[in-house]
């Protein structure tokens, strides 16, 4: 039922977003966030700053660059039918990564989390899976983008997602390579390299493995870039889903 939730909430773009963000403090992912200011701009600029898409395309009079079906605007954008398969996937994997709060699930298919990434709570996402939404948002920005200056751009949601997701594996990978980085740096010198505080800024995504051999997805995060075409199944002996590795 929570998917088809009415859209109650008043979307007044700018000065509503910013007192989420200050509330929430959501805007902390960008600035100590996993990601850098490349995968996390297309997001604040064009949703949170909102403005430049809107422009982009003419202004709100435009038909929805994805679906052509609805008028161009933020009570459409967060459920245009092209882009719901990815949020509502979204909402789920959260959900199944985040337990519940007395008895409620922590995401919702709803304008906060779909434009913000708050959660039922009011929380903002963990950091790790705040940078999966904001990489999400810069492919589906990319597309619509491009949707709406090409007639012959064919906008296919589960490429959309398999692209983003891809981006977001790199990512981490790059966390991965820092801290191999720093073992290599530190170790000669006899300081050891704690893993605990890279591990706690990936969580409850994945864990680097002891060592800092690769990246362990957590199960149903690596099931989930698994079905997306994402990622190819690599499973250790326990089972576990594990990738950056060199072997
Ligand atoms: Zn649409």
């Amino acid at each position: 039922m929570r998917h088809n939730r009415s859209p109650a909430v008043n979307l007044r773009p700018s000065r509503t977003h910013h007192k989420w963000l200050l509330e929430d403090r959501a805007a902390e992912n960008i600035a100590y966030g996993l990601g850098t200011n490349r995968d996390t701009s297309a997001w604040f600029k064009n949703i949170v700053h909102r403005g430049l898409y809107l422009k982009a395309v003419g202004g709100q009079h435009e038909p929805c660059g994805a679906c052509k079906g609805a008028q161009d605007n933020w009570l459409h954008l967060w459920r245009c039918p092209v882009f719901e398969p990815i949020w509502t996937s979204l909402v789920d994997l959260v959900n199944e990564l985040l337990p519940k709060i007395q008895g409620r699930n922590q995401a919702e298919f709803s304008p906060e989390f779909v434009y913000l990434g708050v959660l039922t709570n009011r929380h903002a996402l963990p950091r790790s899976l705040a940078l999966l939404h904001m990489i999400t948002w810069k492919f589906i920005i990319h597309d619509l983008y491009n949707g709406g200056q090409s007639e012959h751009y064919v906008m296919d949601a589960s490429k959309t997602n398999r692209r983003a997701l891809r981006r977001y594996i790199t990512r981490i990978h790059a966390t991965l390579r820092e801290f191999q980085l720093r073992i290599l740096r530190d170790t000669p010198k006899g300081r050891t390299v704690d893993i605990k505080g890279t591990n706690t800024r990936l969580s409850p995504v994945a864990r680097i493995s002891e060592g800092g051999r690769d990246i362990q997805w957590e199960g149903n995060m690596g099931r989930y870039l698994q079905a997306a075409g994402a990622i190819d199944p690599k499973p250790n002996e326990e089972g576990t889903i594990t990738s950056g590795g060199d072997g």
